[in-house]
């Protein structure tokens, strides 16, 4: 394998650095969607992706047989069940296609004041590249306590299906930073949310989760943590020694009643459900609530480090149940000047090495280099990645009805 150097940056993949730096100043509810420790693009990028080439090429002449082959990069569909793509560049509809990604695209609520705007772009790009970015929409918090609060939402919501909308984010906000009148944290299974849940479910839309943190923010700093840059600067969101923010536990309960309350509602929760320290747990939600999906976007990395033969039968046990995620983030709106021509490519470099690593962690055999480590690749069989990476997807969230940009009209199982 070819080598260079690499940096661990903590900003979201999202080089959008001078929204990511006045983010961190800004209050936790104005946050991006999720934290993403990742490397900057190699400099010698040419190096690696030739070396993969090399090793893909490899993995495929020492494969038993046709019906075993490793799967090419290139030559298979890979949803990107969380993405958050907020501009309409060609050169992305380019690397999309070229890498043969679709995206599912999740718009976040940043504080309520830029969703009017998020909204706006994601439903233009969905009309004018359906095939590429389907949009999940999402809500205000703003006024949460007034009277009419939820009806507004749900008003709302519905606009946003009639677009197209295949569901709806929630944010770790919820749990862990919007409290009640009476100063108590409003959890993800308050009463509040309850109509807008029933909604979802009745309306046979996504609940998208983005519920707590890794464990990791309850516990003290440490620095062979995958999460230790983030947390070592983004202080509101490391919670240990602040025993008056909900356990990590508490709002794991929470969302379960989610589901309790909401049989037939479908709930996926992102990067592995903030379960990714303990597959068994998760496992155990997994097997008590059929209504449940998880996927594994900014956790690829944890999963990485783990027991490469524990992470491989967790994935295929759950081979129906578990979707691919990268949650890369472009939302160059949030700046008074765009991004130049320098960050737009190194953008474009960070995504597809991004994507081609976490592809050759999952499909790959034996040693390979995934941000700056080298791990077990789970050579996972065909069947499991061709769920995995697109059928799931398209499955959960009736891609396929989105694509052709046709009102769902199959049951969802
Ligand atoms: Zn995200």
């Amino acid at each position: 394998m070819a080598t260079f150097t690499r940096r661990v940056f903590e900003w979201p993949l999202s080089l959008d650095k001078d929204r990511n730096d006045r983010a961190r100043q800004e209050p936790l509810a104005r946050q991006g969607c999720a934290e993403i420790e990742t490397m900057k693009p190699p400099t010698h990028l040419f190096l690696f992706t030739t070396a993969l080439t090399l090793l893909l090429a490899q993995s495929c002449a020492a494969a038993p047989g046709p019906a075993e082959a490793a799967p090419v990069f290139e030559a298979m569909l890979k949803v990107d069940a969380h993405s958050h793509m907020f501009e309409d560049d060609p050169a992305f509809h380019v690397l999309f296609r070229r890498l043969n990604i679709q995206t599912v695209n999740i718009c976040v609520n940043v504080g309520g004041k830029h969703l009017g705007r998020m909204h706006e772009i994601a439903f233009d790009l969905y009309r004018q590249h359906p095939q590429l970015y389907p949009v999940i929409s999402t809500f205000s918090l703003q006024s949460c306590d007034e009277p009419g609060y939820t009806e507004k939402v749900i008003a709302s919501l519905g606009q946003t299906f009639e677009r197209g909308a295949l569901g709806v984010k929630i944010w770790k906000e919820i749990g862990l930073v919007l409290k009640r009148p009476d100063g108590s944290f409003r959890m993800p299974d308050d009463a509040l949310w309850d109509p807008i849940y029933a909604y979802l479910a009745k309306s046979e839309k996504v609940l998208y989760a983005h519920l707590a943190e890794p464990l990791e923010a309850w516990l003290p700093l440490d620095k062979d943590s995958p999460h230790f840059h983030y947390y070592s600067r983004q202080k509101q969101f490391h919670f240990y020694g602040k025993p008056e923010i909900p356990s990590h536990e508490s709002i794991m309960v929470a969302r379960d009643r989610i589901m309790e309350k909401h049989p037939t509602l479908v709930v996926v929760g992102a990067h592995v459900g903030s379960l990714e320290h303990d597959l068994d747990a998760l496992a155990r939600r997994l097997d008590r609530y059929p209504n449940f999906y998880a996927e594994v976007s900014a956790r690829t990395k944890t999963l990485a480090r783990q027991p490469s033969e524990k992470v491989r039968a967790f994935l295929i046990k759950y081979q129906d149940r578990l979707l691919y995620g990268l949650d890369a983030g472009w939302q160059p709106y949030f700046n008074a000047l765009p991004p130049g021509e320098e960050r737009r490519n190194a953008h474009l470099k960070l995504l597809e090495t991004s994507y081609r690593e976490d592809f050759a962690y999952y499909a790959g055999a034996g040693q390979t280099s995934h941000q700056g480590r080298q791990v077990e690749a789970l050579n996972l069989p065909r069947a499991v990645i061709e769920k995995f990476y697109h059928q799931n997807a398209e499955r959960v969230f009736r891609l396929k009805e989105a694509w052709e940009r046709k009102p769902a009209a199959t049951a969802r199982p």
